[in-house]
């Protein structure tokens, strides 16, 4: 059975780790001190670890379809307060990708159905605020892509638009927020979009009694 091969490359794995370091689970279980995390797509295609090149311990990972930050989703904004708060990362990175299959669904007019609708709608919402921009975009793969883009710049200011980093930001001048998108032809992340502590923002957002 397919999900067999799972179990068996996982002995494996534990096996060839305890191989190169006899301490290897007893140290990583004692200790979790990340200092990054990645906001990525749900796409098999990009494994945050593995495109870069962090070992269990160094990385904290939070998917979802279309890499979105959503401030009302409960599940993103728990794994925000606990990296930011908790676990003190220095670095929160929002990672899209191009080609990415919530982007490209997005941008059709097809009725996916409830659920998929509601989700879908924040990336209508970005291409929306955008529409001038990727309205002249003739090649729809350009357009694809540009929107991969700003949807990216996009879900990074909406973290910054929390009270979790605003308080952080003043508090203790981190983290920096990046905006990343990842090239599934090349392999290359492309850096697009970066916020530093304090960078002004529209005001409406802005906190002052933190
Ligand atoms: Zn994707």
């Amino acid at each position: 059975m397919p999900y067999e091969k799972l179990l068996l490359e996982n002995k494996a794995w534990a096996k060839e780790m305890l191989a190169d370091d006899p301490n290897y689970f007893n140290r990583l279980a004692h200790l979790q001190t990340p200092e990054f995390l990645w906001i990525g797509c749900s796409d098999s295609r990009v494994p945050a670890d593995k495109i870069t090149g962090t070992q269990p311990g160094e990385i904290f990972v939070h998917r979802n379809i279309a890499n979105l930050v959503i401030h009302t989703d409960v599940n993103l904004l728990s794994v925000l307060d606990y990296a930011v708060n908790h676990l003190k990362v220095n670095h929160v990175i929002v990672c899209g990708h191009y080609g990415c299959g919530g982007i490209k669904a997005a941008m059709t007019n097809h009725d996916y159905k409830y659920v998929l609708n509601m989700w879908l709608r924040n990336i209508k919402d970005v291409y929306s605020l955008y529409k001038d921009e990727l309205n002249a975009i003739e090649n729809d793969e350009q357009k694809t892509d540009r929107l991969v883009e700003l949807n990216v710049k996009e879900q990074v200011m909406r973290l910054a638009k929390t009270s979790i980093i605003q308080r952080a930001w003043k508090n203790e001048n981190r983290p920096v927020l990046h905006g990343w998108v990842y090239g599934l032809k090349d392999g290359i992340i492309k850096s697009i979009f970066d916020l530093q502590p304090g960078d002004e923002m529209d005001p409406i957002y802005k906190y002052d009694d933190l």
